[in-house]
């Protein structure tokens, strides 16, 4: 079967969940084979690259790959592209991820496809546009297909496969240390996953009342170790902050499960969480339109609910 490219997403040498979930992707249309780029590579990264099913782990360790902005990991697929001729290139739908693909289709002169859902036999990607409203089915009809996948979309699945080792050395262009970084800095993270890379998120909207309140969704989501959302009601009026806003203008979420609390359903709200897998909604109005996409609704208060729900996960600890 044919090769396929999935760029590894790194960060001090752990290999994100994301790049699991595209590994396991690959696995059911061709290949895969994982593309290193970066310093940070060691023994423990093979080992899970291998583990979620990479027969091949391309290597591109050299530092200075890290010292500059995205540049450098383009051409480092564009190289594997010129070479292997593989039959895909998969890359997280982050904005990091979406800057290479962009950047890897100019260079192979090939077509790309953006926040892709899904991707099935014939690399036909699985998009959700217009806010939401319409599914799209499209394929790459030029060059090498570069698909990025967000995150969420796939669940990952473990199976051993021969991880061989194979490294890759690329001289940079001049273009591609145009943008050199000259510090990092470390945001300051609580206990809690990544929004976007979240398996369940709890999300509240006007409903919740004030920023103080917001401490019952937090527990909901500490109680099932996820990411707390809001929808732009909730941050505009400065409950929680504006990087946890999801919908159109925030961030988009796909988790397994996504809990709405005290949220409506507007159209700019769904369009970041409507592809989530199993949507449950909590609101005291029976015809809020988010319970039209729910898979489990409670008509009811949420102050009563949130705490039960809290209380009746805790026991079952
Ligand atoms: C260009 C543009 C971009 C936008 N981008 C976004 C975006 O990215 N994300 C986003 O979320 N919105 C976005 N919006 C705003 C969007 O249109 C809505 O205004 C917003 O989503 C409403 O937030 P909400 O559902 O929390 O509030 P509301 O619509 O006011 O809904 C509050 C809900 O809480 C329920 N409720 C109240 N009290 C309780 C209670 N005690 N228990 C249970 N339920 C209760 C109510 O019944 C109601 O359904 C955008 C708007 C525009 C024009």
């Amino acid at each position: 079967m044919s090769e396929i490219l999935v760029l590894v997403e790194h960060v001090d040498g752990d290999v994100k969940k994301v790049t699991l979930e595209l590994l396991t992707l690959a696995r059911s249309l061709g290949t895969p084979a994982a593309v290193w780029a970066g310093p940070g590579y060691s023994d423990a990264a093979k080992a899970r690259l291998a583990e979620y099913g990479a027969e091949k782990i391309y290597v591109a360790a050299a530092d200075e790959i890290g010292d500059y902005v995205v540049a450098p990991k383009a051409e480092v697929l564009a190289h594997l592209v010129a070479e292997r001729s593989p039959a895909a290139v998969f890359v997280a739908a982050t904005g990091e991820g979406k800057e290479i693909a962009g950047r890897l289709a100019v260079k192979t002169d090939s077509g790309v496809i953006s926040d892709a859902v899904g991707v099935g036999e014939g690399f036909v990607a699985e998009q959700s546009i217009f806010g939401g409203g319409v599914n799209v089915h499209s394929r790459v009809n030029k060059g090498t297909p570069i698909i990025t996948v967000r995150p969420n979309s796939t669940a990952p699945v473990a199976a051993a496969a021969a991880g061989a080792e194979e490294k890759v050395e690329v001289a940079l262009s001049d273009a591609a240390r145009a943008a050199r970084i000259v510090e990092r800095v470390v945001q300051e993270k609580g206990a809690r996953p990544e929004l976007t890379e979240a398996a369940i998120v709890v999300s509240g909207g006007r409903g919740v009342g004030s920023g103080e309140n917001f401490a019952i969704i937090e527990k909901l989501a500490d109680a099932l170790g996820a990411a707390v959302g809001a929808s732009r009601a909730a941050t505009d009026a400065g409950w929680y902050p504006h990087q946890f806003q999801v919908g159109q203008t925030g961030k988009t979420v796909s988790p397994q499960l996504y809990i709405a609390a005290g949220i409506s359903g507007a159209i700019q709200h769904r369009a970041g969480m409507q592809t989530s897998k199993t949507i449950v909604v909590i609101n005291k109005d029976a015809e809020a339109p988010l319970f039209e996409i729910a898979d489990f609704g409670v008509v009811g208060d949420l102050f009563q609910v949130v705490p039960q729900l809290t209380e009746e996960i805790e026991k079952r600890k």
